[in-house]
């Protein structure tokens, strides 16, 4: 962190606001590699998804992906108030399952099912966070897969607004409106958060809001972006595990999120592998290209 951030910082808990933790150069270094390997794992498990395979199958798969890189999974044991701690490595959401399901041997991969995943680790001090949605086997039928390409879709739309002097509430705001376009609602219980040496961070980014409204975006400033987008209702239930949220109306939701930095370049993905990275190079060589 550089000296200005720090009085900054200093500031901010004086006044007992909440803090957002910009980050150093040296910091974000950090933060690209625990992109990047929790990325691999994204991957990594992404093939593994066909029908037959239980999402514990795929929990332990990435738990030892995790482990073997010297990292930590974020999400085993976390504790949120009085629940109790999650006991996966990986959420596990199926069909109507917004977040948060728990892997389990008794929930197997359908063909025509879509398969929410969510996974982060520590590498180092510095926390990872992704998701994807994938459609498992080849019967997914076309309104499912256009949920998945909505969502994301908010997604790179969300992070296009990660710029310095934007405001978080732009975020939300393609978010929602990119999903209600097409008929979707957001879900508004859960959102997407900053994240550095912890998961949840300040501040918290929600899929919905105003464009120049909340927190101002500055270089530095590392976020978790993650649409949430429900083919029917927004509204959501808890079930009884503490954990598994799902929707009222008992219709798909798709989840995809990104680790994001701020730099004075625009947005950085720091949850690509880098063969992704060299590709997303590439493409914007060729629209660069294309516009000159
Ligand atoms: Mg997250």
């Amino acid at each position: 962190m550089d000296i200005k951030q720090s009085v900054r910082n200093f500031g901010r808990l004086l006044l007992g606001k909440r803090m957002i933790i910009g980050k150093s150069r040296k910091e974000l270094d950090k933060m690209r590699a625990a992109g990047e390997l929790i990325a691999s794992v994204r991957e990594e498990v992404r093939r593994m998804v066909k029908p037959g395979v239980s999402t514990l199958e795929l929990d332990q798969a990435a738990e030892k992906m995790i482990r073997d890189a010297g990292a930590i999974p974020a999400f085993k044991g976390y504790k949120a108030g009085d629940m109790s701690p999650f006991p996966g490595s990986i959420c596990a959401s199926v069909n109507h399952v917004v977040v948060h399901g728990i892997p389990s041997t008794q929930v197997v991969l359908e063909d025509g099912d879509i398969f929410s995943m969510d996974v982060a680790a520590i590498l180092e001090g510095f926390v990872g966070d992704t998701a994807t949605t994938i459609a498992v086997g080849s019967n997914v039928n076309e309104s499912a897969l256009q949920l998945i390409r909505v969502t994301e879709e908010c997604l790179a739309l969300a992070i296009e607004q990660c710029r310095v002097g934007k405001h978080v509430g732009d975020i939300g705001y393609v978010v929602q409106q990119h999903a209600q376009q097409h008929g979707y609602s957001v879900v508004k219980g859960f959102t997407g958060h900053g994240i550095g040496r912890k998961m949840h961070e300040d501040p918290q980014i929600p899929n919905y809001g105003k464009p120049g409204t909340k927190e101002k975006i500055r270089t530095g400033y590392v976020f978790a972006i993650e649409p949430m987008v429900n083919m029917g209702t927004d509204e959501t239930e808890i079930l009884s595990d503490g954990w598994t949220v799902i929707t009222k109306d008992l219709q798909p939701s798709a989840h995809c999120e990104h680790t994001v930095a701020v730099t004075e370049d625009g947005p950085e993905i720091l949850t690509l592998t880098k063969e992704q990275k060299a590709q997303r190079k590439q493409t914007i060589k060729v629209v660069e290209t294309v516009n000159a």
